[in-house]
């Protein structure tokens, strides 16, 4: 596995235990070359799901990409990645069980934004402020109202560049 720090191409497992009440395997990893620790889970795959965005284009569904996002949206927010991962699989679950492997891109928008939503508003609102690719600030203060939600939800830590609202 891929070191995410530093891309070097191998890691060492350090610990492997069971997860998700045995639905998945559990992997600390480290990197011998930058030493960044990080975590896999392995799970079985039921169906082989394709994303296809607005645009038409069809992309294989990409869990780990799907975390990442995710995991983007709560940076420095107090929740557990075992809690991202649940949540993954829980919309993973529900993608599957829709009966068909072509999945529209914003019904996983849309599913991520009800897991976030429910789990921490802060990173719902970053979330939802890329995933809806707000151009202008005014859009973002609109939608803030719309949700009920004070600007305090972004004044915590600092929003990365790349969540900022307003670039395009
Ligand atoms: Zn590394």
């Amino acid at each position: 596995m891929k070191c995410p720090f530093c891309s070097h191409a191998e890691s060492q497992v350090k610990d492997s235990r069971p997860s998700e009440d045995g639905a998945a395997i559990r992997r600390r990893r480290s990197c011998p070359e930058c030493g960044g620790r990080f975590t896999t889970f392995e799970r079985v795959q039921l169906r082989e799901l394709v994303i296809v965005k607005r645009s038409g284009r069809r992309a294989p569904f990409d869990r780990e990409k799907l975390v990442r996002s995710i995991a983007i949206a709560l940076r420095k927010r107090p929740v557990d990645p075992e809690r991202v991962e649940r949540i993954v699989s829980g919309i993973v679950r529900q993608l599957e069980s829709r009966g068909e492997t072509d999945i529209a891109s914003h019904v996983v928008g849309e599913l991520v934004m009800k897991a976030l939503k429910a789990l921490d508003e802060v990173a719902y609102v970053r979330y939802a402020s890329v995933y809806r690719d707000f151009r202008e600030t005014s859009d973002f203060a609109r939608f803030l109202g719309e949700e009920g939600l004070g600007e305090d939800a972004l004044a915590d830590d600092g929003l990365e560049p790349e969540l900022e609202p307003g670039r395009s």
